[in-house]
């Protein structure tokens, strides 16, 4: 460790940006002697310590694991390339922060996938940490490879680089994992294979795409996707915990030394959605709702706040305005934090009806900017995606809004949606500058209104997964008509780059063909791909144009919905026939409503439901 440590410090440091992010010690980190451990995890993030450390699933399985006795877990994030350029000309391989050692000797190296624009920061992470990049080249030295997330649930690009997949909810499970691996290391001398066999056979969650057999069709569809061996499932079924109340929650949040995106304390108090939005795949992957109690919420924000120091404190869920006690926590929140002066947050509010009560009881909330997701601009396109809401109720709640003395409303969009037409898209100008103008109407003049537009991209485990995706020329149409639309200076519009929605399209219902353009695009020099300084469409361009892939394959067609897709072995529980009725309701514009509050319509993920099979 101190070989390291030292070296870094004294050669290396100085002459990188932000080096309080490459040597750990924050307040509440961790660090145990690794001699006295059964288990030694390596919990990556591939994307900057900035942004790992603002997500608050890595804190909770730091803090998950490292509760345990039996288990060290250290954390490590992609380092920024001038730290990645003295790392590689130094030969020292990519490091853990708490001990400084190389992630090579530990047992478990798992990743966090959260984004498809990070798979080149995988494998850049493996190559430099000296981990052989495609799970078949290593040997029974090297750590096991495994990553979670949400695109545990579309492993299969990833499938050549990733011995394990862990899919689902990782409270109850992730202990699981760990003492089953911990009785095999210590009590059997298996092979790698047989280690992954074991491990798979005793979790039902767990993917490990070395014991599938796949094959295609002519046309180069899926024929068929098959366990190779007795006991391994053939669907693998996501984790999902049951009571958020009784679910393990970090007290001691690890505080860091340096900025990072969100210096704050995040508290989930729901987990789940059940709007039914269309396009959204964690509003159908996770379900059923699963709510924290005001009292629960209360504890761990008061805890969270006397271990950290933090100032802010954000409420997360899917859909925060869904949170049946929202006023409650809100007002018992006020009577413990407005005294320290700590700022209560959250990401976005629903539109409803309700819209219009929240910014009068939001008095702990900053009000820096109001967030709303009308996500298309007209009700007959909001029909197709499941989002009953009004421009009424819009402009109710933005109205009160900035009485109440907000001044920036942030407005998110997308565009490519199904059945699209030009007046959906020339609407979205329309609507921005309507929001803006209801400020002259309270306080005499415009208000400022960000407006966030990105390209629809159809997602597996959801009603518009069988869609095809809009063309890159398409989405630069749409781009330059709501840019020429626009003419007040206080609306801003910010468009997500085309070229990487296309990319995300390809990923996002990828198979396995796809791991070669992956690791091209690496050796190509691919990485930091969600960075715009370092994404490179041409590079990628010329990675699929050196593997034979054809990104059309991906983006273009018109799936049916018989296909074999890449992903229906992997299941949250959500039926595959509730989203073709879904898909089938979107095109009759008709709205499913929310089953939190009205009857059920059978979705199959919870008791609820007829079909309901439970999770083990
Ligand atoms: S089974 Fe019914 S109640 Fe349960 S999540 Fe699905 S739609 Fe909602």
């Amino acid at each position: 460790m101190n070989d390291i440590r030292n070296y870094i410090e004294d050669k290396i440091l100085s002459f990188v940006e932000t080096p309080g992010q490459y040597i750990g010690g924050e307040w509440n980190s961790v660090t145990k002697k690794n001699g006295d451990v059964a288990v030694t995890f390596a919990l990556a993030f591939p994307d900057t310590y900035a942004i790992g450390m603002s997500h608050l699933g890595m804190q909770i399985i730091y803090g998950l694991l490292n509760e345990r006795d039996d288990t060290a877990c250290e954390r490590v994030f992609a380092p920024w390339p001038d730290m990645e350029d003295a790392l590689r000309s130094h030969n020292i391989p990519l490091y853990s922060l708490e001990t400084f050692k190389p992630l090579k000797n530990f047992d478990i190296v798992g990743f966090s996938l959260q984004y498809e624009m990070l798979y080149t920061n995988v494998l850049n992470m493996l190559d430099l940490a000296k981990i052989p990049l495609r799970r078949q080249e290593r040997t029974e030295e090297d750590p096991l490879i495994i990553a979670g997330g949400p695109l545990a649930f579309t492993p299969e690009p990833m499938s050549d680089f990733i011995d394990i997949f862990f899919v689902g909810d990782g409270e109850d499970k992730l202990p699981q994992f760990i003492e089953c691996f911990k009785a095999i290391k210590q009590t059997k001398r298996l092979s790698r294979k047989e280690r992954i066999i074991e491990l798979v056979k005793d979790l039902n969650n767990l993917y490990a795409p070395s014991l599938y057999h796949v094959t295609y069709n002519s046309d180069g569809i899926i024929k068929r996707v098959e366990p190779k061996m007795a006991g391994v499932p053939s669907v693998v079924r996501g984790a999902s915990v049951s009571n958020l109340d009784k679910t393990y929650f970090p007290e001691n949040l690890v505080v860091p030394f340096v900025k990072t995106i969100h210096d704050r304390i995040s508290v989930e108090v729901m987990r789940g959605c059940t709007q039914g939005c269309r396009f959204c795949q964690a509003g159908m992957t996770k379900r059923p709702n699963r709510i924290r109690s005001v009292d629960t919420n209360l504890k761990l924000a008061e805890d969270c706040y006397l271990n950290t120091g933090h100032e802010e404190i954000s409420l997360g869920a899917l859909s925060i305005s869904d949170y049946p006690h929202l006023e409650e926590l809100m007002r018992r929140m006020g009577v413990i934090f407005n005294k320290n002066n700590v700022n209560i947050s959250f990401p976005s509010l629903r539109i409803s009806d309700q819209l219009a009560n929240f910014p009068s009881h939001l008095n702990t909330v900053r009000k820096s900017s109001l967030t709303l997701a009308p996500e298309a601009a007209t009700t007959r396109l909001r029909k197709v995606i499941n989002k009953d809401i009004s421009n009424e109720d819009l402009f109710d709640g933005v109205r009160e809004a900035y009485k109440e003395g907000w001044n920036l409303v942030k407005l998110y969009f997308m565009v490519g949606l199904p059945t699209e037409t030009d007046d959906d898209v020339e609407e979205i100008a329309d609507l921005a500058y309507k929001v803006s103008s209801l400020r002259k109407e309270v306080k005499g003049s415009y208000g400022n209104v960000n407006v966030a537009i990105a390209p629809f991209v159809p997602k597996a485990h959801t009603p518009f997964q069988w869609e095809p995706m809009v063309t890159l020329e398409r989405i630069n149409d749409i781009k330059r008509t709501v840019m020429s639309k626009i003419r007040r200076r206080n609306i801003r519009i910010k468009f997500h780059k085309p070229e990487r929605s296309i990319l995300e399209g390809i990923f996002a219902r990828g198979d396995r063909r796809l791991g070669s353009v992956i690791l091209e695009a690496w050796r190509g020099g691919c990485k930091f791909d969600a960075w715009d300084e370092y994404f490179d469409y041409h590079k990628w361009s010329g990675a699929f144009k050196r593997t034979g892939i054809d990104e059309q394959f991906y983006l273009f067609r018109n799936r049916n919905e018989d296909e074999n897709l890449p992903w229906d072995h992997i299941s949250s529980g959500t039926m595959k026939q509730f989203l073709i009725d879904e898909r089938k309701r979107a095109f009759e514009q008709k709205y499913t409503p929310d089953c939190f509050v009205t009857g059920c319509p059978d979705c199959g993920a919870c008791a609820r439901s007829r079909h309901y099979v439970k999770a083990c």
